[in-house]
């Protein structure tokens, strides 16, 4: 049975980027849903861990929850910084089957390795770790295949190389839970 009918995108403490249009439209047209801004909230601060210089990734979604939100709609949140959780170094990304997640864009940007900064990397590194997330909300496990984006991903070469299409399993699923009007 069918359970999400849109999504919605919540930066945390980021003004509009060059990006978001194109993420926007990605999105619609991977899952056929409608799929909108809405306006930036602060990040969660109680969740910085000053020694690590990281966030913790489950207050984003606590805060998520916190808002107000349609049934059918999953709140995708997206922020700069660099998340964890608990016994991993870091996460690019954090989701709920009950309907929200979260994408840490901080480590898909080349410049975080000192490389020199690469537009279209990042945004399609982006759009990755957001199907991906968007993904388990909808129920989906991790995919065996290397080519689907809910291959698990370890480090950014797994992220390029999986790319940001479902596989055909994936993708019947995928169907299976989204509500097409
Ligand atoms: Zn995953
Ligand atoms: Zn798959």
């Amino acid at each position: 049975m069918c359970r999400y009918d849109t999504v919605t995108i919540i930066p945390f403490d980021m003004q509009e980027q060059p990006w978001y249009e194109a993420l926007r439209d990605s999105l619609e047209e991977i899952f056929a849903v409608p799929v909108r801004y809405r306006p930036q909230i602060p990040l969660p601060q109680s969740a910085y861990d000053a020694s690590r210089k990281q966030y913790a990734g489950e207050p984003f979604l606590q805060r998520l929850f916190s808002l107000e939100r349609a049934s059918g709609e999953i709140l995708l949140g997206i922020t700069r910084e660099d998340l964890y959780a608990s016994g991993m170094n870091f996460i690019f990304g954090l989701a709920s089957p009950a309907g929200v997640c979260v994408i840490a864009l901080k480590r898909l940007d080349d410049r975080f390795y000192g490389l020199p900064e690469n537009h279209t990397r990042y945004f399609r590194r982006i759009l990755t770790e957001a199907v991906h997330e968007i993904g388990h909300v909808l129920g989906l496990p991790h995919c065996e295949n290397p080519r689907c984006v809910m291959h698990f991903s370890n480090s950014l070469a797994d992220t390029d190389a999986k790319g940001y299409r479902f596989c055909p399993v994936c993708e019947k699923r995928v169907k299976e839970a989204i509500c097409r009007r």
